[in-house]
């Protein structure tokens, strides 16, 4: 019988649960799904990204004989027109998120579904603690976790080759102005592969766990959006590092690897957490729309805030400390809930995955899994001086704040004794609205 290959975040052919499991003659799709398309600006990033490596992928499933059937359109429209082709199942990735959990019932309404967990490295419903309840602190999740990480490989799927392709017009492809959206540029790294930046990476990994919090230079692997894409999985992620002479900064790595698997496995067992605070906490935000406004537009008065803010609307990306800083300072200092700021990352991030993006957020807000606590507060300020002592990263994303001393954009309101220097006034004052967030968070039920 005939089988559906459903690519949707495994945009790849190594280690590729569908190209494993498939045992018969297939159908490649890929569906650009306009229920989330229609949702998104016509500049988005990520669109421009996606429709690369799609064209990609048709062009790697052509070199092993296969082919990519690309469409546009409702998913389940598009699996009513295929059905009369006769096929037995279709074969796909896990994907844990409330709008694909919705979409993946009506398509196993019309056929059956056999999915795979290929985009981490753990199925969640295996993972539970010795009284078979979900791990929500991380440090024990780890531990527990301690077989796997430890070991020097983890198996990769190894595809089958003898999948044959069945007859069907593969050559239609519609453009990216066809789907709705324009061409983007993106930013440097992400014109190369996964296995491109893992190399450079290689050279780096030693020094990750000193150098990874210095948002001025580049410490990190650059490998989230290929991760979210599956451009590279998890798995190969892991044995590509894993093989390297164990270092702090090869297991610093590793760990982190499994933060995005613990708040995977937090979405899958707490999916409400995705709309409401984790832990119940009764915290009823006033939504004040111009704060709001001039937190997205980069607009606070806060140098490094407002450096982050617009450095993520130029390039969709943001450095893994300046989220934390910027989603302490929105949640707590600006008191912005922590839901509508999750929303505008969302729209943004070029590596946005709901599981870690939600998981963070509410960490951050103090009202996740393993949060931070609720009364301590990332200083900006001190947050600066510390990892970006001559602001390289503030003066090059605001470019107007150059002539100014790196030690004046340390000091909260050091830019109001600078003439010359047109930038908007602080909107709060840091120790104010730390106050003010204790208080808020003080007195609520759960925290
Ligand atoms: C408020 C906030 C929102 C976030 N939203 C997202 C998101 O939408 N998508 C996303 O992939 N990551 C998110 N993160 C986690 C982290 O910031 C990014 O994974 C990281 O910055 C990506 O850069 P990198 O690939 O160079 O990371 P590296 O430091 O090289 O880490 C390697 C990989 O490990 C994983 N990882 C690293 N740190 C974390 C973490 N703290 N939590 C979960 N996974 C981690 C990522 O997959 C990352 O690609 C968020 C963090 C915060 C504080």
């Amino acid at each position: 019988m005939r089988e559906i290959l459903w690519f949707r975040r495994d945009l790849r052919l190594e280690d590729c649960a569908i190209l494993a499991h498939a045992s018969n003659d297939v159908l490649p799709i890929f569906i650009f799904d306009t229920n989330i398309l229609k949702k998104l600006p016509k500049e988005d990033k990520r669109v421009t990204f996606i429709y690369h490596s799609v064209l990609n992928l048709k062009q790697q499933l052509k070199t092993i004989g296969l082919d990519l059937a690309i469409f546009c359109g409702d998913p389940k429209t598009i699996f009513q027109q295929l059905l009369p082709l006769g096929f037995s199942k279709v074969l796909c990735s896990v994907d844990f998120d409330a709008y694909a959990i919705e979409r993946d019932k009506t398509i196993e309404s019309l056929l059956c579904m056999e999915r795979y967990i290929d985009a981490f490295l753990l199925d969640p419903k295996e993972h539970l603690k010795k009284d078979g309840t979900p791990y929500k602190v991380f440090t024990p999740f780890y531990k527990s976790l301690e077989p796997l990480w430890s070991s020097s490989y983890i198996e990769e799927y190894q595809r089958n080759k003898a999948l044959q392709k069945i007859e069907f017009d593969y050559d239609k492809v519609p453009t990216l102005q066809e789907l709705g959206f324009e061409e983007q540029t993106l930013p440097n790294f992400l014109y190369q592969t996964p296995f491109e930046l893992l190399e450079i990476f290689k050279t780096k990994v030693n020094q990750y766990e000193e150098q990874r919090d210095y948002f001025y230079c580049d410490g990190t692997s650059n490998l989230s959006v290929h991760l979210r894409f599956g451009l590279i999985s998890p798995k190969q992620l892991f044995n590509a590092i894993r093989t390297l002479p164990s270092t702090s900064g090869v297991e610093c790595f590793i760990k982190e690897l499994f933060w995005r698997e613990f708040y995977n496995a937090i979405l899958f067992h707490f999916p409400k957490s995705e709309v409401e605070n984790f832990n119940g906490a009764n915290l009823i935000w006033e939504e004040d729309e111009w704060v709001y406004e001039k937190w997205i537009n980069a607009q606070t008065g806060v140098p490094l805030i407002d450096a982050a803010m617009k450095y993520l609307n130029q390039t969709g990306l943001m450095h893994n400390r300046l989220r934390m800083i910027v989603a302490s300072f929105a949640s707590k200092n600006l008191l912005l809930p922590w839901k509508k700021c999750e929303e505008y990352f969302a729209l943004k991030l070029l590596d946005y995955e709901t599981s870690s993006n939600v998981g963070s957020w509410q960490w951050a807000a103090s009202t996740g899994a393993d949060s931070v606590p609720y009364f301590r507060l990332f200083n900006p300020y001190v947050q600066s001086k510390k990892f970006d002592k001559e602001a390289v990263f503030i003066k090059r994303v605001l470019p107007e704040l150059n002539p100014v001393d790196a030690k004046v954009l340390h000091q909260e309101n050091g830019l109001g004794n600078t003439l010359f220097i047109s930038y908007p006034k602080p909107i709060v004052s840091i120790e104010f609205s730390r106050q003010r967030a204790i208080a808020f968070y003080k007195n609520v039920a759960n925290l």
